[in-house]
């Protein structure tokens, strides 16, 4: 039976939507989720291009989250980046080695934080995840700011750094996102919003080393996993596919090399 990782969900709360650590616990619970990667909501400076946010830096945001997954060992952390607003400094350094144990990977929200993917504000962050071997989940639509095809061209100049496209390009039919997920081998799919005959596609096309299962929960609340049943029992995809899908390709991917 295998042991399901989710790789994105969240903790916070950003204009409409808030999840707690024990609101998300309770729904892991309720769908036999075993681990989850979370990642702070409130790392987002914009929703809908309006400011938001009680000026709290990604700093004190990413140590409050990590603080809370210390506690908690069923979740893992992304660090959240405000590529225009603060810079990867001694004190992100520091974070990310006191919490060594507990970052896994860096996440980029191009609306959320004002910067379209390809912005050269993002570079020096870039640099550190090549350095620290962290991956980078990426929120990926096709809205000008966040496409696979841009993220496809950071894939292809950074090829030290695996990325994670979450979505697949959200509210698409995600063919594109297949294609280069496909096409890259340091790209990456996550199925967060997809639906299950997607994820299924996505499987086909790019191989079940390349696709890690996402949810977004608990956004949705306690039944925020209902929607991914399907997903989790599925019989379309074989068993050595889906424990891929499920946790071992996240597992493979969100270890840290120091
Ligand atoms: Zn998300």
């Amino acid at each position: 039976m295998t042991q399901v990782l989710d790789s994105h969900a969240h903790i916070g709360r950003i204009g409409q939507y808030e999840s707690t650590a024990q609101a998300l616990l309770t729904a892991m619970d309720a769908a036999g989720i075993g681990e989850a990667v979370v990642s702070s909501l409130e790392g987002n400076e914009y929703v809908d291009d309006v400011r938001v946010g009680d000026g709290t830096s990604a700093l004190t945001i990413n140590r409050e989250l990590a603080q809370l997954c210390r506690a908690q060992p069923r979740f893992r952390a992304l660090y959240w980046v405000r590529p225009c607003s603060e810079a990867p400094g001694a004190a992100m350094r520091q974070l990310l080695a006191e919490y060594r144990d507990v970052f896994v990977g860096l996440k980029l929200h191009p609306r959320g934080v004002g910067a379209a993917i390809g912005h050269p504000a993002y570079e020096p962050y870039l640099a550190l995840a090549a350095s620290l071997c962290l991956p980078v989940c990426v929120h990926t639509q096709q809205d000008g700011w966040a496409d696979t095809a841009l993220l496809a061209k950071w894939a292809r100049a950074w090829p030290q750094v695996n990325f994670i496209a979450v979505h697949m390009d959200l509210g698409s039919d995600h063919a594109q996102a297949m294609e280069h997920c496909a096409r890259l081998p340091n790209l990456f799919g996550d199925t967060t919003l997809m639906s299950c005959a997607d994820m299924e596609k996505a499987v086909g096309v790019c191989g079940a080393e390349k696709i890690l299962f996402g949810s977004d929960a608990a956004i949705f609340g306690a039944s925020s996993y209902e929607r991914y049943l399907p997903h989790l029992q599925t019989k379309n995809l074989t068993d050595g596919q889906r424990e891929l899908v499920l946790g071992g390709n996240a597992r493979r991917l969100l270890r840290r090399k120091v």
